[in-house]
């Protein structure tokens, strides 16, 4: 048997007319850059997340750059975040000429609010913390020392679409393997502060930064939202299948909590995850191990994201259930 770790194609096939059509529509129409269907896509993204404003960027990466340019923060400011994220992130921070400081993430993978807490001078400015495999970091903790230390908080949300905004904006990827994702790059920022969403749509289209969804990515993601109580779900059927089936491993450290709502990835950490990833690809399944590091040679290797997508049979599902039990032989 086989299991990609991703198969955009079938998730196509299953909604192949309707995207056809309103990728036609927009062809026909001319309507290429800043239309409809992105406005469309930026009321109902907003409405999703119960947000005021959205945004529609060309990626997760560059929503993250328009909050933190969008806030206007002086040169060298301190932003805290945890080194176990998406390392494009840190090199964003850098880029808005400000100064990343990294924590730890807790064991669940989540960044670590007292190291947090710890970091803040008075040079911090902005708390991003980074909602993970499916988990949300403690945002009432959060909350609490950015209003006692003057901090704005920018969410990386991109793991865990739709989650409501809590900080001051939140920003979120529809790259195609994510939990809604379009047919190339996409991203959003929402929030509910109209001065900071001015100066961000100003940013977006500006020339410092031309980060624009494409009114044909928005047509896909408008389609693609009809079907995301049924992605949510589905995501979460198979990761709770995962979940009996591996629970009693206790080699694999399962680190994804069976109570999410957000199954974005299903993790497992094992001593030997590379030694577990070629002997799943011997036997026809891909999975990934994803970097997560900055300055930290030797965490490549933490975690390992098994296949976890909506159009994945319970059949493939179990093979990759009885594949890794095998390797741990149980
Ligand atoms: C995917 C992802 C990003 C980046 O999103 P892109 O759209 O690929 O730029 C940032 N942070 C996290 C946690 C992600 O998973």
């Amino acid at each position: 048997m086989k299991v990609p770790f991703v198969n955009y194609g079938l998730q196509y096939k299953k909604i192949e007319k309707e995207i056809d059509r309103a990728i036609k529509k927009c062809l026909r129409n001319g309507d290429l850059i800043l239309r409809d269907e992105v406005k469309r896509f930026e009321e109902n993204f907003a409405k999703l997340v119960g947000a005021k404003y959205c945004l529609a960027v060309n990626s997760g990466t560059d929503a993250c750059y328009l909050s933190l340019a969008g806030l206007g923060i002086e040169v060298g400011r301190e932003v805290i975040t945890t080194w176990h994220t998406f390392e494009g992130i840190i090199w964003v921070i850098r880029r808005a000429f400000l100064k990343p400081v990294l924590v730890n993430p807790k064991k669940d993978f989540l960044i670590d609010e007292k190291e947090v807490e710890r970091k803040i001078t008075t040079m911090s400015k902005v708390i991003i913390p980074v909602h993970l495999n499916g988990k949300i970091c403690d945002m009432e903790k959060i909350e609490n020392m950015a209003v006692r230390n003057g901090l704005y908080i920018v969410e990386d949300s991109c793991q865990s679409i739709p989650k409501k905004l809590e900080g001051n904006c939140a920003f979120y990827s529809f790259y195609p393997a994510k939990i809604l994702g379009c047919y190339g790059d996409g991203g959003a920022v929402v929030t509910n502060d109209e001065f900071l969403f001015k100066r961000m749509k100003w940013l977006r289209d500006a020339g410092f930064i031309n980060s624009r969804l494409d009114n044909i990515q928005a047509a896909v993601l408008n389609i693609k939202l009809k079907y995301l109580p049924f992605y949510l779900s589905r995501r979460k059927e198979i990761a709770l299948r995962y979940h009996e089936g591996l629970k009693e491993i206790e080699e694999a450290g399962l680190i994804t909590l069976p109570e999410s709502e957000y199954w974005q990835n299903y993790v497992i950490r094992t001593a030997n995850n590379r030694r577990l990833q070629s002997f799943l690809e011997d036997n026809g399944i891909e999975t990934q191990i994803k970097g997560y590091a900055f300055d930290k040679p030797c965490i490549t290797e933490w975690v390992l994201s098994l296949p976890l997508y909506p159009e994945l049979t319970n059949e493939q599902v179990d093979y990759v259930i009885e594949k890794v039990r095998e390797f741990f032989q149980k």
